[in-house]
């Protein structure tokens, strides 16, 4: 086929670090930045990618091209297709997958619920049974998301605190996958990692986050609805800037202990981990709206509305100190920072006329 020859004749997987990553969701937000970061420390990288219409494909086209230019090649295909998830683990022997292909968002599956358990539920399950199959098993990091945490009122978010009581069905697929990877490392020793990430924010980002449609709608002169809580309590999140998000999956990689294929009962067990990454700092949303304001010097028409039912919950916060233990994970970029570095992404993308004035 196509692909294959083109990464049986390329470079592209070859690894120099002895590190070879299968990387799914490589045209997503998340994926094409730890596909480049990977790509550029030497370790081998394939992406997968089924390109889905969730949001504008002419934008994951953009971060495939990006990728292309990098050196990493996306092989078009989904998840749930184990034949070709068996051919691409014939054509490479991956160490590691990155697996950070997903149904996200959690007000769409008031649209399309099916999507989430395609996605997220038998996507996983048919990842993991090739994974079990292969010899050797890959480790398998994924990302998990803090949506688990649900309607857990105790802040910050600890990864020992409960997490039955999911606000949407993106939290319980989620949370269904944590259970899934339980079962996976305890029946088979498959080394897993699950991060939970925390509204990852940046250049290249998805069009379906506040922060992205806030710029596109305060530039157009559109009216925003700003949500509040009950008893006009403030919405806030643990907004994390992605080249700190990038950096705890790359630590989450390098110290993922190999996979035992013998059961989690059994010596040199393999490990399934669970962390957060998050900022630490949650922000009001009308405070990420301010700064938007500042960095787009544009007044935005705002009115506040009180929270619909829609699978968002009011407030997320993030306690790392695990993270920071077992991964060294350190973020280090501030909302303000962060911000500015998407809005001259931004400009720079949709209006190329007006980048040099940034
Ligand atoms: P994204 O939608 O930009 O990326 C996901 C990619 O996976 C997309 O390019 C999509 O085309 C692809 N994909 C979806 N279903 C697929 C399938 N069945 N087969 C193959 N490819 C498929 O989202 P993102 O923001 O980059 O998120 C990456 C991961 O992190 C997801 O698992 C998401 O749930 C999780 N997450 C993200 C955030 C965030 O704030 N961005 C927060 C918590 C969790």
């Amino acid at each position: 086929s196509d692909w294959e020859r083109r990464v049986r004749s390329s470079a592209h997987v070859r690894s120099k670090t002895g590190l070879s990553v299968l990387v799914t969701g490589a045209a997503g937000f998340v994926g094409t930045h730890v596909s480049i970061a990977l790509k550029r420390r030497g370790d081998g990288v394939l992406g997968l990618d089924n390109f889905n219409n969730y949001y504008d494909i002419a934008l994951k086209m953009s971060r495939k091209s990006l990728l292309d230019r990098t050196g990493v090649f996306v092989v078009e295909g989904d998840i749930n297709d184990a034949d070709l998830l068996r051919k691409l683990f014939d054509v490479v022997a991956f160490t590691h997958v990155m697996h950070l292909a997903a149904q996200a968002g959690v007000r769409y599956a008031m649209q399309n619920p099916n999507s989430y358990i395609h996605s997220n539920i038998a996507g996983f399950v048919n990842l993991l049974e090739v994974c079990k199959s292969v010899n050797p098993q890959p480790a398998i990091v994924w990302a998990s998301s803090s949506s688990v945490y649900g309607l857990n009122s105790k802040v910050p978010f600890s990864e020992k605190d409960r997490t039955d009581h999911p606000a949407s069905l993106y939290a319980a697929t989620k949370k269904a996958d944590e259970a899934i990877a339980h079962a996976y490392n305890y029946i088979h020793g498959l080394s897993i990692t699950g991060l939970r990430f925390f509204t990852v924010y940046g250049p290249w980002g998805r069009p379906d986050m506040a922060y992205f449609f806030f710029t596109k709608d305060i530039l157009k002169g559109k009216e925003i609805s700003v949500f509040e809580g009950p008893n006009h309590g403030t919405v806030a999140r643990d907004f994390t800037y992605i080249d700190d998000v990038v950096k705890g999956c790359l630590a989450a990689l390098d110290t993922a202990k190999k996979s035992t294929g013998s059961g989690g009962k059994k010596k040199g067990a393999a490990q399934l981990r669970i962390f957060n990454l998050g900022n630490t700092k949650p922000v009001p949303v009308s405070k990420l709206l301010s700064i938007l304001e500042k960095l787009l010097k544009v007044k935005a028409k705002r009115k506040v509305v009180s929270m619909p039912r829609n699978g968002d919950v009011q407030f997320t916060h993030a306690n790392i100190s695990l993270a920071y233990k077992e991964l060294g994970y350190k973020p280090t970029t501030d909302l303000e920072t962060g911000l500015k570095k998407f809005v001259k992404w931004y400009v720079g993308y949709y209006d190329p006329k007006k980048k040099s004035a940034w």
